[in-house]
């Protein structure tokens, strides 16, 4: 059945070395897309392309820090030239956490922030236009966080980037739908990352979050790239605009 294959379809996935990016690479090349992935370290990129050609797995990956205005236009130009001009899928997963009192946080860490995680975001979408507009059915998946829903002490600038994000999503939703370019965007709870490892052996902070999740844990990379996968399915053509948390429950969860 088409509607659940992405066979003959291109995707480009920001940070996909390690992580929930690097799970959605290999979810997208499972269901038959070819995928340009980027990071910054060239080291853990190498190891990936190797891992991913032993797999049978249509990967290629440039080196690119996305906070960069002119590497994110070289990246896209890669992306142009490998795969012809057209571009199915685009997922903006890159980002750096942050966490830090408000009044504590530096203008220079503000705007790192800022461009890694939101500037990227928006730039790679417009750099991807007229790629995805190329390809006649184009999807736009945005991997957001639900610290952009929720105050989190510590998280207020990383909170400003995911709400960002979240109301981008519905933007380009309305903006794109006519040149059949559909913007979604997923929002994870705690999923085990690099990321996120610090915290993963606070012993204080797992007994605490796990006590909101009505599902009692964490999540894994694996479950957060099926959803993406979805998004960007035939199967979802009629879904455009939304946000979907990938949190066990975390955020409707009214319980003490
Ligand atoms: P990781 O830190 O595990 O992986 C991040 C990936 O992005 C790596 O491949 C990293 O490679 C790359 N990356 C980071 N900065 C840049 C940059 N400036 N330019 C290019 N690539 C970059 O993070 P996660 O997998 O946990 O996070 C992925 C996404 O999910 C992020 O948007 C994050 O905000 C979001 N998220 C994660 C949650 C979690 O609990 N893990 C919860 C909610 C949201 P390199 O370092 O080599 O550049």
């Amino acid at each position: 059945d088409d509607r659940w294959s992405l066979r003959g379809t291109t995707a480009l996935v920001t940070g996909g070395s390690k992580g929930i990016g690097r799970a959605i690479v290999e979810e997208l090349a499972r269901f038959g897309a070819a995928i340009h992935t980027c990071c910054r370290s060239e080291q853990e990129l190498n190891k990936c392309l190797q891992r991913w050609e032993a797999m049978n797995f249509t990967v290629t990956g440039s080196v690119c820090d996305v906070s960069s205005p002119v590497e994110r236009e070289n990246l896209m130009d890669k992306a142009r030239s490998i795969f012809d001009g057209k571009l199915n899928i685009l997922i903006n997963n890159a980002a750096i956490g942050y966490i830090n009192p408000a009044i504590k946080v530096t203008l220079e860490e503000y705007k790192h922030v800022m461009s890694t995680n939101l500037d990227s975001a928006f730039h790679l979408s417009q750099l991807a236009h007229p790629l995805l507009k190329a390809s006649a059915r184009g999807s736009i998946v945005f991997i957001s966080s639900v610290a952009g829903f929720l105050g989190i002490n510590t998280a207020s600038v990383y909170g400003a980037t995911k709400g960002a994000m979240n109301q981008l999503t519905r933007s380009l939703a309305c903006e794109w739908a006519k040149d059949n370019i559909r913007t979604n965007c997923v929002a994870p709870g705690v999923i085990r990352t690099p990321l996120v490892r610090p915290l993963l052996d606070n012993k204080e902070f797992v007994a605490k979050e796990t006590r909101r999740v009505p599902l009692r844990r964490f999540g894994e990379p694996k479950e957060v790239a099926a959803v993406v996968a979805f998004l960007c399915l035939p199967a979802s053509c009629y879904v455009n605009g939304q946000v979907i948390c990938i949190d066990g429950g975390k955020t409707i969860n009214g319980n003490l």
